[in-house]
């Protein structure tokens, strides 16, 4: 089973304009880097991110049919304390993401993204579990809170008796005003809180980016509860000679398991630099001397994302 761990929709309304603006310069510079080309932020919103428009993630379904991806874990991120309210609010929007999962029931997995902060955050994430069946946390501290802070343990706590996993952000962040802290995404941080909730199971996305991976696969060697996703590691994969990205796959396997590792995505922007079939036959097709065993590959595609989530075959 093919499971990608970290995507989001796009859909109006749902991230607030200012902050968009500014961040798509860090992304169209990512982009551009990778494919040698010089677009604009303006043509790469208006003409690349754009026609991605996908409310009811129908198109989502058909990429990941084309790619052989079975299941898809999905969750916006809120931002909503740092930059305002998006036109659609943090609870509407986790609702959004619940009411998509259950159009492509099987396919789509919803996880609420809360800022701890939020007043009311229990409450909704009561509901948004028990009745709208969502199936883990999403945390984005760099809008301001530590991981390790007192704000944050109701949602270790009810990971832990929900038995749902917790995707917390680890790496950069792109420009925006008010910035972001970079500082709240370090791993360290996250694996403070994990080592004081060993019940809940932390998944640090993105591997802590081409910064603190080590930090990040540090924390999911010491702690049987830390698990990282593989996504944002695209771009490394394209720009990269082919033996460097799979020397570093080795290593990390070696240090932490295959059984701590999850394929991922973080679509759209990754997709970008690299679509989703191309970055599945980075695992399944390998260019490469450097061995890995099928059940290593089984288990970073697919196979630790269905135990941490309880899937059944
Ligand atoms: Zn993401």
């Amino acid at each position: 089973m093919i499971i990608d761990v970290h995507r989001h929709l796009i859909v109006k309304g749902t991230v607030q304009g200012h902050y968009i603006r500014g961040a798509q310069k860090s992304f169209v510079m990512m982009y551009n880097k990778t494919h040698n080309t010089n677009v604009s932020p303006q043509d790469f919103t208006e003409k690349i991110v754009r026609p991605w428009i996908d409310p009811n993630a129908d198109n989502i379904i058909e990429e990941m049919d084309a790619a052989g991806v079975d299941k898809t874990v999905i969750f916006a991120v809120d931002y909503g304390l740092l930059f305002g309210e998006a036109p659609i609010n943090a609870f509407d929007q986790n609702k959004l993401y619940a009411d998509v999962a259950k159009r492509h029931e099987g396919r789509l997995i919803p996880f609420m993204a809360i800022d701890p902060r939020r007043p009311g955050a229990l409450k909704h994430c009561e509901q948004a579990y028990h009745e709208w069946g969502m199936q883990g946390f999403k945390l984005h501290a760099g809008v301001g809170y530590m991981p390790d802070d007192p704000c944050c343990y109701w949602v270790y706590e009810k990971a832990a008796e929900w038995n749902i996993p917790i995707m917390v952000h680890t790496g950069g962040a792109p420009n925006s005003t008010p910035a972001l802290r970079w500082e709240c995404s370090r791993p360290a941080y996250f694996a403070t809180a994990a080592a004081r909730y060993p019940e809940a199971d932390f998944i640090f996305a993105h591997c802590g980016d081409i910064g603190w991976w080590r930090e990040a696969i540090q924390a999911a060697v010491w702690l049987p509860n830390v698990y990282v996703d593989l996504s944002l590691w695209q771009k490394p994969y394209k720009k990269w000679p082919k033996p460097r990205f799979y020397q570093w796959l080795r290593d990390i396997v070696d240090l932490a398991g295959a059984d701590k590792i999850m394929f991922a995505t973080d679509a759209l922007y990754p997709n970008l630099m690299c679509p989703l079939a191309e970055w599945v036959q980075a695992f399944q097709n390998r260019d490469t001397d450097i061995e890995f065993t099928d059940e290593e590959i089984d288990l970073i595609l697919g196979g630790t994302a269905q135990k941490v989530l309880g899937l059944e075959d």
